[in-house]
């Protein structure tokens, strides 16, 4: 008997790399459309660090088509409306219910429990298609394919797929692969958020403090917990909950118990955009291809939404490419230009509402930066408007990602 040949790589019609939220929901939406694909993350276990925790009617649309809204409704907080607070009183409450008539609400849900309940459900739909501790290292696109290597337990293995697509977050290795920029820059302004039990009066409602030494935010959290979030004036890595609970106390007059402080962390913000979505057979979504400040929480969505836009164009590539048109011939010509197009119009539109996430989260930082006492009421006054009755539910539209 001759030597052992080498198994064939494994060929699959779309692997994803990262399983991180928009990864994770990328493989339920091919899990119900019936091709073959994987998820390869390199992480052991989902990240424990506490980011994302607004989840908008949009994306809970999207969610329930996997069949997993559900499930984050019952884990989640259902926020209803944003109260606005200026120096001296309260400027106007922000009905959150005239955004959407199927999901009236923004909800509350820690990023870490999305990401168990998403990977929950995608095992439910199609076991065994995320693969843990697959860190993928090398990409090469032969036109007709891709071949991924990726490194598990020391071992490197081969995987072809027609498509990679690359929801790897803003380190993204796919998109480095693909020599693809990524253009942007760190903005200014600095924050320090943590979470505590809720010593508030305001239930659902979230809060927004417009003071004159910079903004703070506190949403209310599943399980008796408040994130509050302080804009402050340097990076405080080296602040104490104390610290930020001092903070909160001077500028709101709210008392936080320090001691019962279960999360804290002090981060700057940046904004990104790939120069491109796609390139070849090789595609980025979620923050791979755009980062948008987090203060306003839309990227996670805005990454659902690029999942979303693309799983059907993936679809019908694949599905063109198998049913036997892929000769020589005129009708495979056409198959690929269709394919072009798709893909060209899925960047366009996505790399749109990235742009139009980035211009509404740098409002938002705007409008919560230190201000002199002189433009001070200018800016109450602006804020009073734009919460007035006849403005509101286009607010309410805005601030919910319902024009993405
Ligand atoms: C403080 C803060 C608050 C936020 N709040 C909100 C909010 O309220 N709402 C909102 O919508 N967004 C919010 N965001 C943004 C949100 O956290 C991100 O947009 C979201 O995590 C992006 O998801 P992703 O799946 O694209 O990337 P990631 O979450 O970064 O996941 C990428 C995954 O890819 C894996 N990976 C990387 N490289 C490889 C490789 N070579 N091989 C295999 N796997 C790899 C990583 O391990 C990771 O699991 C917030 C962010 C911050 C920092």
């Amino acid at each position: 008997m001759g030597p052992e040949l080498p198994e064939p790589p494994e060929m699959l019609d779309v692997l994803i790399v990262g399983g991180g939220p928009v990864g994770l929901f990328l493989g339920c939406l091919l899990a119900r459309s019936g091709g073959s694909f994987a998820v390869l993350e390199k992480r052991a276990a989902a990240s424990v660090h506490s980011r994302a925790i607004g989840i908008h009617p949009p994306a809970l649309k999207a969610l329930d088509s996997v069949g997993v809204a559900g499930a984050m409704l019952e884990a989640g907080l259902r926020i209803s409306s944003g109260i606005v607070r200026g120096e001296t009183g309260a400027l106007g409450e922000l009905d959150l219910r005239l955004a959407s008539a199927e999901f009236p609400f923004v909800l509350s849900l820690p990023q870490q429990n999305t990401e168990e309940l998403l990977e929950a459900r995608l095992h439910q739909l199609a076991p065994g298609t995320l693969r843990r501790c697959s860190e993928v290292k090398e990409i090469r696109d032969h036109g007709t394919h891709v071949s991924v290597v990726s490194e598990e337990g020391g071992e490197r293995k081969t995987i072809q797929a027609r498509f990679v697509v690359g929801a790897d977050g803003c380190r993204s290795r796919v998109r480095a692969l693909a020599g693809i920029e990524y253009r942007g820059d760190t903005y200014g302004d600095k924050y320090l958020m943590g979470d505590f039990p809720d010593t508030t009066a305001y239930g659902s409602a979230a809060l927004i403090y417009l003071r004159r030494a910079g903004v703070v935010e506190c949403f209310p959290l599943p399980g008796g917990l408040r994130r509050w979030v302080v804009r402050t004036d340097s990076l405080r890595r080296e602040a104490s909950a104390a610290h930020l609970a001092e903070l909160v106390r001077e500028r709101t007059g709210q008392y936080l118990p320090a001691a019962e402080c279960s999360m804290l962390s002090a981060f700057e913000v940046r904004h990104h955009r790939a120069a491109r979505m796609v390139v070849g057979r090789q595609v980025l979504i979620g923050d791979a291809a755009h980062e948008v400040s987090p203060i306003g929480g839309q990227g996670m969505n805005l990454g659902w939404l690029d999942a979303l836009a693309q799983a059907p164009v993936l679809v019908q590539a694949v599905r063109q490419a198998g049913d036997g048109t892929h000769t020589r011939t005129q009708a495979a010509r056409s198959t690929a230009t269709q394919t072009r197009s798709a893909l060209a119009r899925f960047e366009r539109e996505r790399q749109q509402s990235a742009w139009i996430a980035t211009r509404q989260a740098e409002l938002n930082m705007w409008a919560g930066r230190p201000i002199h006492a002189r433009i001070q009421p200018g800016r109450d006054w602006l804020v009073r408007r734009l919460l007035s009755r006849p403005i509101q539910p286009l607010l309410a539209r805005a601030f919910t990602m319902r024009w993405l």
